[in-house]
């Protein structure tokens, strides 16, 4: 599998190639201000203790604190870590919010641990990062297989260790431990309000064919909000597999039956594909919303979307961008399809910090003001310069990213 910190610096280069890039601002965006690897000690239920690799890269913090969620993924390691951080470097400078960029993680396959020894590998990571963490330094959130539990148990373990029980140094918590209205949808959310912005640009129609990759957060709420306004599900999947159903999936249905099975597999009416069927399968819009490098050279010239969509963080490598390009087949890229996760993350730190509490309809008022403007001011630019959405995007991030190190 390609490395994703390779794909994600090659995205800096192509993108170096529409409109010149600042060259020590480039330089300096090739590696992380730092990035730290601890072991984890963590004590099992049958009395043995396991020590797992975990990692928190600190990229850039120009703009504001270092900011990015925790994976825990049995594939992950300090490759994909340093990518899903400078890809936050450069969210956060489009969405245009105080913050820089960071991620962590942890190799574990969190399914085959029971709920107690989840628990003590998460205050186990805390333990070991309190001192990089804080509300002003570096604050995480959730990302694939963490959950606002996880952050709850951490923001207890931090508080206990520092003392700081105001909740700042972590997002996604859940509403009752400080947690914002709207942040369990807001990745899902955000993506909704890029895509109704740029709908007619892009010529679709009112109704759309959607297939989502993916069923878990950013996945199963993307189901369920495009479903809401009206377009069809025509195919999903999670880890276990992938199914189609031409005539439309009901989301209420397929979420009981993943619920009770386990799996969307053998969802009644619907056919098994495999993953690389799916994504190849006819629709207006395909919304990755699962893993990386799953649109490559391989398949990119098969791939039947109108308008892909990435929930998921790097699912398309940088030559299946050109191919994409290639054949007018609009890439909304992660980097601003996905940032309506990191927005309100930090609406949630903006209220711990100034003790509030705001509404769901503020937050989502907030939020769709702000992605409307980053999205039309995306495709202004792209426009202007001929060029795809993802070069636009990394170009408004590295110049902001660039006068904010400029000024320091
Ligand atoms: P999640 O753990 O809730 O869900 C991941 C989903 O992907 C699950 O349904 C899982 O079964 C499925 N999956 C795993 N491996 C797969 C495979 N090989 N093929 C098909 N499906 C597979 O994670 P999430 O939070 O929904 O994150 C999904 C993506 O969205 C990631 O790239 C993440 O970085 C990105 N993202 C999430 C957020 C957020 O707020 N949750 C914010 C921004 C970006």
């Amino acid at each position: 599998m390609t490395n994703p910190f390779e794909n994600a610096l090659a995205q800096l280069a192509r993108a170096n190639t529409v409109s010149p890039v600042n060259p020590t601002l480039l330089t300096l965006l090739q590696a992380p201000n730092r990035e730290i690897r601890i072991s984890i000690p963590v004590s099992m239920d049958d009395g043995s203790v396991r020590v797992f690799e975990g990692y928190r890269v600190e990229y850039n913090n120009a703009r504001g604190p270092y900011k990015g969620g925790i994976r825990y993924h049995q594939d992950t390691d300090i490759y994909e870590v340093k990518a899903l951080a400078l890809w936050m470097a450069l969210k956060c400078a489009v969405a245009n919010i105080p913050m820089g960029g960071g991620k962590g993680g942890v190799t574990v396959d969190p399914k085959k641990l029971s709920k107690k020894e989840l628990e003590n590998l998460s205050r186990g990571w805390i333990r070991e990062l309190a001192d990089v963490l804080g509300p002003t330094k570096d604050v995480p959130a959730p990302d694939v297989n963490t959950t606002s539990e996880i952050m709850d148990w951490m923001n207890d373990e931090y508080g206990k260790i520092t003392g700081d029980t105001t909740g700042a140094f972590i997002t996604g918590k859940s509403l009752d431990k400080g947690g914002s209205e709207g942040r369990g949808t807001a990745t899902a959310q955000g993506g909704f309000y890029v895509f109704e912005a740029l709908r007619s640009r892009f010529g679709l129609p009112d109704k759309c064919t959607v297939v989502v990759q993916g069923f878990g957060n950013a996945g199963l709420n993307a189901c369920e909000l495009w479903t809401k306004a009206g377009h069809m599900i025509v195919g999903t999947s999670d880890s276990q597999g992938a199914i189609v159903k031409a005539d439309g999936i009901d989301v209420d249905a397929l979420k009981a039956y993943k619920k009770e099975k386990g799996t969307v597999i053998g969802f009644p009416g619907s056919t098994t594909v495999t993953n690389a069927q799916l994504l190849e399968t006819a629709c207006d819009v395909l919304i990755p919303a699962a893993l990386e490098n799953q649109i490559t050279k391989e398949n990119a010239a098969n791939i039947k979307a109108k308008v892909v969509l990435e929930l998921a963080n790097g699912p398309t490598t940088p030559e299946a961008d050109d191919i994409l390009f290639g054949r007018n087949i609009p890439v909304v890229p992660d980097i601003l399809a996905n940032s309506g996760g990191v927005t309100v993350s930090t609406y949630e730190w903006e209220q711990n910090m100034k003790n509030e509490h705001w509404t769901e309809a503020q937050v989502f008022e907030k939020l769709k003001a702000a992605m409307n403007a980053e999205a039309n001011g995306i495709a202004d630019k792209a426009a202007t310069l001929k060029t795809d959405l993802r070069r636009a995007a990394f170009l408004i991030a590295l110049g902001r990213i660039g006068e904010a190190m400029k000024l320091k």
